[in-house]
């Protein structure tokens, strides 16, 4: 029987957590939750001078808000912690005294001057340049001296020289070095600090990680991590080393494409289930003519096995239009309470609290326009707004109809007469209910409350006609007047969004400033 996979995402609290970063840990979730496994999160916070609290916050943050959680590891806990490796020095020193006491590690005293002259050395003869080995073979007596002289060594581990490994890996295959050509890498520091690949094997064995996924800029750690766990007597997870995130250009991805932080996705409005959905398609595709699937869909099919071998290209536009392909399929009533936090003054909150079903009109009516929720403010403001501003092409459209503009303050009168909805939010519950919008031909309802887009554009109509005026030309003014712009939703919705009052007065105003 084979181990219940154990996942994780080991981040170094080192910055905010980026697309990458967040494909990663969104692998290895998937992984575990594919096979009913566990996903843990590991903060790899040795490098104490760059590791911040500032960073675990917004890295934390970043995947919650992404939709990955965790079984165990900050904030929830768990059976193998503590999840810091700072917390967890003792065991690294344990493990180390062990290694020391079979010869597979030993104590360096070179300085760095000593290190990159024992490189250079090498380069200089045509081999590859790392540290020469040169304290491997001292003998205790040797040791001790350099000891008293130098103080406390880093400690090294002795590579098995000589040895052809093969590697297997999920993602690439098989891959084979000689072992001579990688270094005798440093476990431990002089002040005690195990580095990144002992205390990663140290934590991968302890928390019995089974798969591990990852950027392939760690191969070689791959190999130094694998020959490790065979010295300490274990298996080694089945490692996965991924392809890098391109940029549209074919180069590695810089950071003016992707926002440094994932947070700043949630700031500009980005729907996070798109965001999830986009960042899993970078290497892995769910069938080859669907690109928009859930979680649950996801999860039926993800293999580690299945991620591609070649670098995908990160596409902003792709994000964006993913963003909005979701907010098209979102229920409006959801949509309302997820476009809330980013509405600003342009609905003020007790029109929200006292007009559900204005609200909600008003932002179904931009439901099909819209990528980010953020994008919602600006569009629906003119509904919510005492009064509106033109923006140029509306006061173009205004100049270019001057000779349709002085019906405008008679198809206000009409309005005033007429049996529209309150512009008061609290007063027009009912006129809401009875009309969603956005409005589809031949759905009014039976029974009316008052005037539905229907009936505003059939009254406009025979307005027209009695005037023997240009339907096609009177639109244009009076969705300038109303609106204060020249695109939006149908005109009679517009109308009906506004209300008796507000409708009556803008077309006023705009008549006597244009006319
Ligand atoms: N802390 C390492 C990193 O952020 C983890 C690499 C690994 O998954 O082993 O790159």
């Amino acid at each position: 029987m084979t181990a219940t996979p154990r996942l994780r995402f080991a981040p170094s609290p080192t910055g905010p957590l980026h697309i990458g970063g967040a494909r990663t840990a969104l692998y290895n979730w998937a992984a575990a939750r594919a096979q009913g496994g566990s996903f843990l999160l590991r903060i790899e916070d040795t490098d104490r001078a760059r590791s911040t609290e500032e960073s675990l916050r917004q890295i934390l943050a970043g995947l919650r808000w992404v939709g990955i959680d965790w079984d165990e590891g900050p904030e929830v806990g768990g059976a193998h912690g503590p999840y810091f490796q700072t917390e967890r020095l003792e065991l690294y020193q344990r493990y180390a005294q062990q290694l020391i006491d079979g010869g597979h590690a030993y104590e360096c005293f070179a300085t760095p001057e000593e290190v990159q002259e024992g490189r250079e050395k090498l380069q200089a003869a045509g081999q590859r340049p790392m540290y020469d080995r040169r304290h491997r073979d001292l003998s205790a007596a040797e040791r001790d001296a350099l000891r008293a002289e130098r103080g406390p060594g880093s400690l090294r581990f002795r590579m098995p020289l000589d040895q052809q490994w093969t590697l297997p890996d999920l993602c690439k295959g098989d891959v084979s070095i000689n072992l001579a050509e990688l270094d005798d890498w440093v476990m431990i520091r002089p002040d005690g600090m195990p580095t990144y690949n002992f205390a990663c094997v140290v934590d991968d064995l302890e928390m019995g990680i089974t798969h591990v996924v990852r950027g392939e800029e760690h191969l070689m750690n791959g190999f130094k991590q694998a020959v490790l766990f065979d010295l300490l007597g274990a298996a080694a997870p089945q490692y996965a080393h991924i392809p890098l995130i391109l940029g549209k250009g074919g180069k590695k991805l810089s950071k003016r494409e992707a926002s440094v932080d994932i947070l700043e996705y949630r700031d500009k409005g980005y729907v996070p289930e798109a965001v999830f959905n986009y960042i899993t398609l970078l290497g892995w595709s769910f069938s080859g003519d669907q690109d928009v699937f859930s979680k649950q869909e996801m999860l039926a099919k993800f293999r580690i096995e299945d991620i591609g071998s070649s670098g995908s290209k990160f596409d902003d536009e792709k994000l964006r239009w993913m963003s909005g392909d979701y907010i098209r399929r979102m229920d409006p009533a959801e949509l309302v309470e997820r476009v809330r936090p980013f509405v600003g003054e342009a609905i003020p909150a007790a029109v929200f609290d006292a007009a559900p079903g204005l609200v909600r009109n008003a932002v179904a009516c931009y439901q099909e326009r819209i990528e980010l929720f953020a994008e919602i403010a600006d569009k629906v403001a003119w509904v919510f707004a005492d009064a509106v501003s033109f923006d140029d092409q509306a006061q173009k459209k205004m100049t270019k109809h001057a000779d349709v503009v002085p019906h405008l303050a008679a198809y206000a009168d009409l309005l005033e007469s007429s049996n529209l909805p309150s512009s008061d939010p609290a007063a027009r519950a009912a006129a809401d209910a009875a009309f969603p919008l956005p409005s589809k031909q031949g759905a009014e309802p039976v029974a009316e409350p008052c005037m539905g887009p229907a009936a505003l554009e059939a009254q406009l109509r025979a307005f027209c006609e009695e005037r023997d005026i240009k339907f096609g030309h009177v639109v244009h003014p009076v969705r300038a007047a109303l609106t204060g712009t020249t695109a939006g939703p149908g005109l009679f919705d517009c109308v009906f969004l506004l209300g008796r009052d507000k409708a009556v007065a803008r077309l006023r105003a705009a008549a006597a400033s244009n006319g």
